[in-house]
């Protein structure tokens, strides 16, 4: 009866999501192409093997399954990418996301939580970003993401769609049993992609831009621990089940670091130099990102408890060594 039906449930922060909806007494559907998810990934609940943009497979899907809410992570992630290939964000991510929507709508199924970004923002200079910012993608990930938003409020106001919006700032860190981590091949992430040159998985890191205007001009980010991020999305089911309304949060620590301080907290977890090189800025990149909002704090309880850095790279760093999965 508790069934939630997640995309993406095979990929890095969707399958954490399925543990957690699991431990909490709900039965998780993954929903997933399997383009970058694995199948290996998907350890708590029924898989249903599909695409976004097959409208007939997810019918097929809701009616079988009847879930009481939808929890949507499938989506194309990478900024660089998205600048290389604008097409397949707005396909995939914008198209597929809508076809979700109507087939959500279809089955009376109008509970939606869904993973938006701190890259719908922009590069704002000096603006503290709260849910209530202007929103200026730079990239065409960004864009993708701030289009579903606005498709989620006119599906609101037409059929009565509740949702929760979760703006990310920047995920890391794995599963502490080890049972889900982040493994993207290609991998494009800071945190996978430093410990890999740590290993020597391959040559170095290149940090994107030295010419930023930082302290010590590389890009800030906000990371947050993907075991809290998730926990943030059952209580944001929960909220909905609590007829509550549809909400926009942030999920951000409001702690930020620049590539280089990641870097060292890297050497300090791991006791191990990081190979790296210095390179040009990569397109789409903005030059901060750090959240200035405590509304998920104050109105659904959420505590990040496990988001600092030493826990994110303590916790990618074993996954790195132990996990990893082969389909
Ligand atoms: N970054 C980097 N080298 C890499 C990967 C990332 O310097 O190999 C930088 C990137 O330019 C950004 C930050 O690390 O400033 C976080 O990038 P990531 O791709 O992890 O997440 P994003 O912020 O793009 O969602």
């Amino acid at each position: 009866m508790n069934t939630v039906l997640v995309t993406g449930g095979a990929g890095y922060i969707g399958s954490h999501a399925c543990k957690a909806l699991k431990a909490t007494g709900y039965t998780p559907v993954t929903y997933d192409n399997l383009v970058t998810g694995w199948e290996d990934a998907v350890k708590f609940g029924p898989f249903e093997c599909g695409d976004l943009l097959d409208r007939a497979r997810l019918d097929a899907v809701f009616q079988k399954h009847n879930p009481i809410a939808v929890m949507h992570f499938a989506a194309l992630s990478q900024v660089g990418e998205s600048m290389q290939d604008p097409g397949s964000y707005w396909r995939n991510n914008v198209a597929g996301s809508l076809t979700l929507i109507e087939a959500a709508v279809a089955a009376r199924c109008t509970k939606f939580v869904f993973s938006s970004t701190c890259a719908t923002y922009g590069d704002q200079d000096n603006v503290v970003l709260n849910e209530d910012s202007a929103q200026h993608p730079i990239n065409a990930y960004g864009a993708s993401k701030r289009a579903i938003e606005d498709i989620l409020k006119d599906f609101e106001a037409a059929f009565g769609l509740r949702h929760v919006i979760f703006r990310y700032f920047n995920v890391a860190g794995a599963d502490p049993d080890g049972e889900v981590g982040e493994f993207h091949r290609p991998e494009t992430h800071l945190i996978p992609v430093l410990l890999d040159a740590i290993d020597g998985k391959r040559d170095a890191l290149t940090i994107h831009g030295t010419d930023y205007a930082t302290p010590d001009g590389t890009c800030i980010r906000d990371y947050v621990h993907v075991c809290d991020l998730v926990d943030a999305h059952v209580l944001g089911l929960k909220w909905l089940q609590e007829d509550k309304g549809s909400r926009i949060f942030n999920l951000g620590t409001g702690s930020g670091f620049s590539v280089r301080e990641v870097m060292d907290h890297s050497r300090t977890v791991t006791n191990r130099d990081v190979p790296h090189r210095e390179g040009p800025r990569r397109p789409g990149d903005c030059t901060k990102l750090v959240s200035g909002s405590v509304r998920a704090e104050q109105e659904l309880g959420w505590r990040p408890e496990r988001s600092t850095l030493k826990h994110m790279i303590t916790d990618a760093w074993r996954w790195h060594q132990n996990g990893h999965y082969d389909s």
